[in-house]
Order: structure tokens, then C-alpha cells, then sequence
């Protein structure tokens, strides 16, 4: 493998506008005798998406809605742009599993990435995944669907891309077979790291969408908050490296610098560390197995000068026993975990439920919800659904 330049890899971006999107165009440009952008989407931000398709001039651009499409095209009009406008998730399918594609970013965030994700991955693309939570609500249909097809996948979270470094090149025989003991999933603890359990009472979603190490979108701002993040990491974790939840050991390491670390059996420990920059794990899905440059600064120890550790409280943030539950029951408790998730944290958003309501709400709609088997992808979506409408019923129940 390698790159061939007489023939630039042609790159679909699955949720363009938003802060992986960003990133990822910004490693892009820098190098324009390696990548070629094939299409962008957007959803709400139309007219960032417009200004994207100026500067990167993708043969198709995707939007939810006719209307969004329709301004979008008048826009390009008028700048005599002559990408094409697709709409709705069938215009992100063709954009992700498209013959000319090279690499799908798959970056667009919650549920509504599953199917286009799924898309890239059944046309057998290179999927640079960072929509965490397709992967979390379809584990075994996905990974099945990437052995069927020969695609390449590469994670982006910056935790499971450490831990991919950091393993060997084999590690898809089993962990075991290649002498990883545990991986050990570092966490920064988010911005209510050290806030006393009845001051989350009152925290706000300005402060928790501050995160402290990293720039991110509103949702998994939230989710690092929460530490759901976490926990939808760990399930990634167990579906990308085959591991059980008891070989993933989740460590609270605040400076957020080691991004994760494997665990071998005769006590070798492996890290990844960088600054908190999310185009290092950009630069090296997109590059691998080369490695570009991807306009991040080199680390400075000195100026770090220390790495602290600690447990994780899980008394103060139950998301993260929650999900370890749902990783445990498999199933379909993952789908209802994260469906159920995506309500609260918008709810929260809206200042309709209060922090601690957000594992309180996903909590019963675990223990409602039946763990049932998702051989299909239609029963991953039939099990999103109840658990979005018992998430809703919690909501009426709850006068919010
Ligand atoms: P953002 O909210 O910044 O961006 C989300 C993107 O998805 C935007 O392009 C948005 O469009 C689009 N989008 C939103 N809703 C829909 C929908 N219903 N259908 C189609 N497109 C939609 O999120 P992030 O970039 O922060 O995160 C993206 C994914 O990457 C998430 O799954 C997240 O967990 C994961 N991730 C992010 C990291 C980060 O540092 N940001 C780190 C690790 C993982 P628009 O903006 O136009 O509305
Ligand atoms: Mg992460």
C-alpha cells in the first residue's frame, strides 16, 4: 500500500461541517497531491457547508431536506461551483459506498450515521470511523459486515486509535493468541472531574459542554461530561479489538496526553501519547500505514512535566456502570443504552432535565426494555426506537 500520485485518494466526508469534519478537511488540504475531497455533507449548517464546498470543491454535497438542498444550490450558483446536491440519507449512502471512493469520515454524530457508515463499510471502503455510536448500536452486524467486505477499519477516536498503534499488526487473531493482557481506556474525567456529587445538581450544559482538554461537538462534549463517552468507548473498544468488558480497564488520566495504553502479558505496558488534537488520529487513519504530517505541535514534556492517574468514580458518574451493564448483556442493550442516551443529553441541552437526570432516565430505560437478540438491522432500529419512546414516555412522566 501506500499513495499513489498519479491518482489522489478521493475522500467522502459524512458529517463535514461539524468538529471531526473540520479536522479532517484542515489534514486534507495540507496535503492536495494525496487527497482529493469526492463529497462533504452537513445538516444544519448550510451555509458553512457552502463555504466548504467553495474551498474543497467536492463533486457531490448531501443535505437532510429539499429546502437545505435547494438553498445550497443556490448558493453554488451564484459562486459558479458546479457541485452536485444530494438529499436525505440516501444521498449519504451513495456518497459513502460510491465506485470512485477511496476513504469514507465517518463523522457524523449519534444513530443517524449508522446507515451511511454501514454503507461505506459494505462497499468495502477504508471507514475511518468516528461516529462511535453506529459501531456501539450494531457491534457484531458491523464487524460481520467489515470481515464480509474487506473494508478497512480504522478508528478515529482517540483512544481506540492509540490502542490500534499500539497494538501489533496481527491482533485480529484474538488478544490472547497475540499476548495482550488489558487495554487501558485513559479518560481526561471531562470538565466535573473534581465537582462534588450534589453540585451536579445544578451544572449547566455552557459548563458542560467546556471541556477542558478537547474541542468537540455539543453531544459528546456532554458524553465526556457524564463520562458516557467512556463508556460508549468502551463498547467500541470490545467490538474494534475483540476484547471482553473485563479486559478493558478504564484509567481517569486528566492531562489527557497518554491517549490510551495495551497491556501485555509480560508486563510490557504500550502507550500512545500527543497533544489532545484530533488531527493526529486524523493524519493517521488517513495515512496509514505512512504517517503526514498533521499540523499538530510536537509534544513538550517539560512543559507538561506530569501524568496523573486515578480510578474512575462511578458513584458520581453511574453512565459508565450503565454502559459496562449494556456491554455485558450485548444484544440489543448497547442500541438501547445509546438511543436512550441521545434523548437525555438532548433534553439536558434544552435545560428540560438535569444533569444527573441523564443516568437516571438511561437507567430505567434499561430495566424496562427486554435484552432482546439484533440479527438484523432492522431490529437495531426497532430497539433505538422503543428505547427513544420509553426515553420520551420518562420525559411526560417526569412533566419535562
Ligand atoms: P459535531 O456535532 O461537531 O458534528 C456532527 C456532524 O454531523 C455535523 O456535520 C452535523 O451537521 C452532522 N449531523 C448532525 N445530525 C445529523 C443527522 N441527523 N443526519 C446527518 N448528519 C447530521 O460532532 P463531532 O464532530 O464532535 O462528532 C462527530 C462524531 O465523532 C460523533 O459520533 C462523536 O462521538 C465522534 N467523535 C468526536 C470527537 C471530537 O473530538 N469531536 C472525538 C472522538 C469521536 P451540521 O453541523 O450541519 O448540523
Ligand atoms: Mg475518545
Amino acid at each position: 500500500m501506500g499513495c499513489d500520485v498519479s491518482h489522489p485518494q478521493r475522500i467522502t466526508v459524512l458529517g463535514a461541517t461539524g468538529s471531526i469534519g473540520l479536522s479532517t478537511l484542515d489534514v486534507i488540504a495540507r496535503h492536495p497531491d494525496r487527497y482529493q475531497v469526492f463529497a462533504l455533507s452537513g445538516y444544519s449548517r448550510v451555509d458553512e457547508l457552502l463555504a466548504l464546498c467553495l474551498r474543497h470543491r467536492p463533486a457531490f454535497a448531501v443535505l437532510p431536506s429539499s429546502e437545505a438542498a435547494a438553498r445550497l444550490r443556490e448558493g453554488l450558483r451564484a459562486a459558479g461551483c458546479d457541485t452536485e446536491v444530494l438529499e436525505g440519507e440516501g444521498g449519504l449512502c451513495q456518497v459513502a459506498a460510491a465506485p470512485e471512493v477511496d476513504a469514507v469520515m465517518a463523522a457524523i454524530v449519534g444513530a443517524a450515521g449508522l446507515r451511511p457508515t454501514l454503507a461505506a463499510v459494505e462497499a468495502g471502503k477504508k471507514v475511518l470511523l468516528a461516529n462511535k455510536e453506529a459501531l456501539v448500536m450494531s457491534g457484531a452486524l458491523f464487524m460481520d459486515a467489515v470481515r464480509r467486505s474487506g473494508a478497512v477499519l480504522l478508528p478515529i477516536d482517540s483512544e481506540h486509535n492509540a490502542i490500534f498503534q499500539c497494538m501489533p499488526g496481527d491482533y485480529a487473531r484474538g488478544l490472547s493468541a497475540v499476548g495482550v493482557r488489558r487495554i487501558l481506556l485513559t479518560a481526561s474525567g471531562g470538565p466535573f472531574r473534581e465537582t462534588p456529587a450534589a453540585a451536579l445538581q445544578d451544572v449547566t450544559p455552557e459548563q458542560a459542554c467546556a471541556h477542558p482538554n478537547w474541542s468537540m461537538g455539543r453531544k459528546i462534549s456532554v458524553d465526556s461530561a457524564s463520562m458516557m463517552n467512556k463508556g460508549l468507548e468502551l463498547i467500541e473498544a470490545c467490538w474494534l479489538f475483540d476484547a471482553a468488558p473485563s479486559q478493558v480497564e478504564v484509567v481517569v488520566h486528566p492531562q489527557s496526553v497518554i491517549h490510551s495504553l495495551v497491556d501485555y502479558i509480560d508486563g510490557s505496558v504500550l502507550a500512545q501519547l500527543g497533544n489532545p488534537d484530533m488531527r493526529t488520529p486524523i493524519a493517521n487513519a488517513l495515512a496509514w500505514p505512512e504517517r503526514i504530517d498533521s499540523g499538530v505541535a510536537p509534544l513538550d514534556l517539560f512543559s507538561i512535566a506530569r501524568l496523573d492517574f486515578q480510578a474512575p468514580d462511578e458513584q458520581r458518574f453511574p453512565c459508565l456502570r450503565l454502559a459496562r451493564q449494556a456491554a455485558e448483556a450485548g444484544n440489543s442493550a448497547p442500541a438501547v443504552l445509546n438511543a436512550a442516551n441521545e434523548v437525555a443529553v438532548d433534553a439536558f441541552l434544552q435545560r428540560r432535565i438535569r444533569f444527573p437526570e441523564i443516568a437516571s432516565m438511561i437507567e430505567q430505560v434499561l430495566e424496562q426494555e427486554p435484552v432482546l437478540p439484533v440479527a438484523t438491522l432492522d431490529a437495531v432500529f426497532a430497539a433505538d426506537q422503543r428505547a427513544r419512546e420509553l426515553s420520551r414516555e420518562w420525559l411526560r412522566r417526569h412533566g419535562r
